[in-house]
C-alpha cells in the first residue's frame, strides 16, 4: 500500500502551458532553464518532458492557455495578465514574472482634442480585448460601440472602421506611426504564472518547488553583489548604507586601517547607494551579478 503511494508520488508531474511562439515563448523557457529545469526536446513539439524535474511543458497558443488551465488540461501556465483578465476564468495568479510588460490603452487620432474621459462617450472603439474594454466603459458610465477585431487594431481609425482603439502599448511607437495618441491607460500587464485552483496535493508540492526556484531566480535578477574597500573609521557609516541580506560581511585588508565590505544591493536603489558609498569614502567598488538568491 505504502509502496503504491510512493510510486504514485514518483510518477506525478506538473504540467505547464507555455506559448508556442510569440513574445512570451523565449522568456518562459529561459525562466524554466534558469530554474534548473532541462526540457528533453527544446524544439517545442506539443509536449516536452523535463529530464531532471517532474514537469511536462505543453506548447499552446497564448490565447488558449487560460482555458486549458481552467479545464485542468494543464495544471499551470505562463501567460499575459491581459489575456487572463480578458478570458475571465477563475484562476490563481501565483507569481508575476516581470517580463512582457505592457499596458492596455485607449488611443485617438492625434489631431483630435481630448479633455477627459467623457469625450469617449458615443465613440466606436476597435479592440481585440472587448471584455476588458467593456468593463472599463461600464465602470466609467460610458456608452460606446465596441468593434472586436483580432489583429492590426491600430489601422482601424485610418480606414474609417472606428473612432478610437483599445490595444496593447509598450513603447508607443506603433501608435505614433499610425497617427494615434494614447489618452487613457486602462491596465498594466506582465507575464504571470497562473494555476488551476484545485490542484492535487502531490502536484501542489511540485508547484511549490517550482515557485521556490522561480523566486530565487527573480530575486537574483533584482539584486547585485557588491564588494568595496573602505577605511576602518568609515565602516559604521558604510554598513548603515548597505544592509545586505542580514548585515554586510567585513574583512580586514592586508593594508593596515582598511577593510573589504561585501553585501547585496537591490537594483532599485542601486545608483543612490553607489553615490552615498562614494561620499562616505568607499573605493574600488565592484558590482557583480548574482546567479541564484535564496533567503
Ligand atoms: P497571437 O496570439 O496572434 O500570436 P498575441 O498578441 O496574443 O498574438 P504576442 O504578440 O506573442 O501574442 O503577445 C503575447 C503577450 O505578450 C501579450 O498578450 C501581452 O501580454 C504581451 N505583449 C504583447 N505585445 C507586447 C509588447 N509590444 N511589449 C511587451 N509585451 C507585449
Ligand atoms: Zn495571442
Amino acid at each position: 500500500m505504502l509502496q503504491t503511494f510512493f510510486l504514485f508520488l514518483i510518477m506525478e508531474k506538473l504540467s505547464i502551458a507555455i506559448q508556442k511562439s510569440g513574445r512570451l515563448s523565449e522568456q518562459s523557457l529561459e525562466l524554466l532553464e534558469e530554474s534548473g529545469i532541462k526540457l528533453a526536446n527544446g524544439n517545442r513539439k506539443l509536449l516536452s518532458a523535463a529530464r531532471n524535474f517532474p514537469l511536462e511543458a505543453v506548447f499552446l497558443r497564448d490565447d488558449d492557455i487560460p482555458q486549458y488551465v481552467f479545464d485542468k488540461v494543464t495544471d499551470v501556465g505562463i501567460v499575459g495578465e491581459n489575456v487572463v483578465k480578458e478570458k475571465g476564468h477563475e484562476l490563481q495568479i501565483i507569481e508575476r514574472l516581470g517580463f512582457a510588460r505592457c499596458r492596455l490603452s485607449i488611443a485617438l487620432p492625434k489631431g483630435e482634442t481630448y479633455s477627459g474621459i467623457g469625450d469617449l462617450d458615443g465613440k466606436r472603439i476597435a479592440t481585440s480585448y472587448p471584455e476588458i474594454l467593456g468593463t472599463y466603459l461600464h465602470e466609467n458610465h460610458l456608452d460606446c460601440e465596441i468593434h472586436e477585431i483580432s489583429g492590426s487594431v491600430e489601422i482601424a481609425p485610418g480606414i474609417g472602421l472606428a473612432d478610437a482603439i483599445f490595444d496593447i502599448v509598450s513603447t508607443g511607437s506603433t501608435l505614433i506611426s499610425n497617427g494615434l495618441r494614447e489618452v487613457e491607460v486602462v491596465m498594466q500587464s506582465e507575464a504571470v504564472l497562473v494555476a488551476n485552483k484545485e490542484l492535487s496535493i502531490p502536484v501542489r508540492q511540485i508547484l511549490d518547488k517550482l515557485i521556490f526556484r522561480i523566486r530565487a531566480v527573480q530575486k537574483s535578477k533584482n539584486n547585485k553583489y557588491i564588494l568595496l574597500n573602505a577605511p576602518n573609521e568609515k565602516l559604521d557609516d558604510i554598513a548603515a548604507i548597505l544592509p545586505g541580506m542580514k548585515s554586510p560581511t567585513i574583512m580586514p585588508l592586508a593594508e593596515e586601517g582598511w577593510s573589504s565590505v561585501h553585501s547585496v544591493l537591490n537594483e532599485n536603489d542601486f545608483w543612490d547607494v553607489i553615490d552615498k558609498l562614494q561620499e562616505h569614502g568607499a573605493q574600488g567598488i565592484l558590482v557583480v551579478p548574482i546567479e541564484k538568491m535564496i533567503t
